[in-house]
């Protein structure tokens, strides 16, 4: 079955050519899919460097990937027909961590939702306009009234964020790529943005891929996780197994990183796993996550690890785990569910102490 978007193989290497004498692997090998089907919510996560923003930057065609293809519905998106790309563009929507800048200020709201309606043809009258953009206002919360008409400066951090959600509702795309939507607002408008875009998933079937370095708001809100490590898979599967029983070193180490609620209980932040074994690589082939830790053998600077399926749901790219079968890059969809109910937004995630 043709996926709706598909990254197969992608590696990105920046720096690469005669010029540039140091290379620096942003993503490897990096294999992953959405049927467009099955409205699914899949988190991407990752620390600062993991390769999450370059992933973003590939699905959505604005840089080409040094090796692998990315396909829209089959078709190599580096060489749409003009008919597909204009598909592509109204099936897979984006929002980005700052809505502000996506704002012209010197342009009412309305702006950036007339856009939209106008380049897709999607109102023949100023009234259905109006109603569109009012329909897709209320669906995230806002009160047209007290909304459009207004300067970007005159609305909060979430409200202009939720715009931006209505903005990509209005042209009812297949999939909405998330990067880190709630992190520049405050945390008591979070739930609301990121209960909007679950919405979107629930009522109009639209699949989120959620790009975070939250642990929190990704169990919060998918159903599927992948935890990306300097630019490889370091775990994957059905988020309620991976967040709250972590089975690699580094997802651990992140949600050992999550700030209890409790205040007499320890954060144990970087000290999570103890101290890292100090074993360094000779070769091109060692784990990316050996300078980090504790749990480091010989083989770990030798070989890099494969995935291993340590569940039918789950896998871990851990040696820890060579005793369970290898599950190959192209196949990590495996050990996704792809589209079971998304966990109650409301519900707190508990670390582990
Ligand atoms: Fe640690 Fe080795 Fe697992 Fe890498 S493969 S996370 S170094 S135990």
């Amino acid at each position: 079955m043709t996926g709706l978007l598909e990254a197969r193989n992608i590696s990105k290497v920046f720096g690469a050519g005669l010029v540039h004498k140091t290379q620096t692997i942003a993503l490897r090998d990096f294999t992953f899919s959405i049927s467009g089907e099955t409205p699914s919510v899949t988190a991407i996560v990752g620390e600062s460097g993991s390769g999450k923003t370059t992933l973003v930057r590939l699905l959505l065609g604005l840089i080409a990937p040094t090796s692998g293809e990315i396909l829209y519905r089959g078709q190599d998106l580096r060489h749409l027909p003009a008919q597909q790309r204009r598909a592509y563009l109204r099936d897979v929507q984006a929002i980005f961590q700052d809505p502000f800048e996506v704002f012209n200020p010197f342009y009412k709201v309305d702006h950036v939702l007339e856009s939209p309606i106008r380049n897709f043809g999607l109102a023949r009258t100023r009234q259905q306009r109006r109603d569109l953009m009012a329909e897709a206002l209320s669906t995230v919360g806002l009160q047209p009234a007290e909304t459009l008409g207004r300067y970007p400066h005159q609305l909060s951090g979430g409200q202009r964020q939720r715009i931006m959600v209505a903005r990509a509702l209005l042209l009812r795309p297949r999939l909405i790529i998330a990067d880190e939507p709630v992190s520049m607002v405050d945390a008591s408008l979070r739930a609301t943005i990121l209960n909007s875009l679950l919405k979107l998933n629930q009522e109009f079937g639209i699949s989120l891929v959620y790009i975070t370095h939250d642990l929190t708001t990704a169990y919060q809100i998918s159903e599927d996780i992948i935890v990306l490590y300097r630019g490889a898979v370091a775990e994957a599967g059905d988020v309620q197994l991976v967040v709250p029983q972590p089975e690699h070193p580094y997802t651990k180490l992140l949600v050992g990183s999550i700030p209890l609620a409790d205040p007499d209980a320890p954060w144990q932040g970087e000290r999570a796993l103890g101290a890292p074994t100090g074993l360094a690589p000779n070769g091109d082939s060692y784990c990316a996550f050996h300078d980090r830790c504790p749990y480091a053998m010989p083989v770990c600077v030798e070989q890099t690890p494969s995935l291993f399926r340590t569940a039918p749901h789950r896998a871990s790219a851990c040696f820890l785990h060579g005793d369970a079968p290898i599950l190959p890059n192209d196949r990590i969809d495996e050990v996704f569910g792809g589209g079971r109910p998304a966990p109650d937004a409301a519900t707190p995630f508990v670390a582990e102490s």
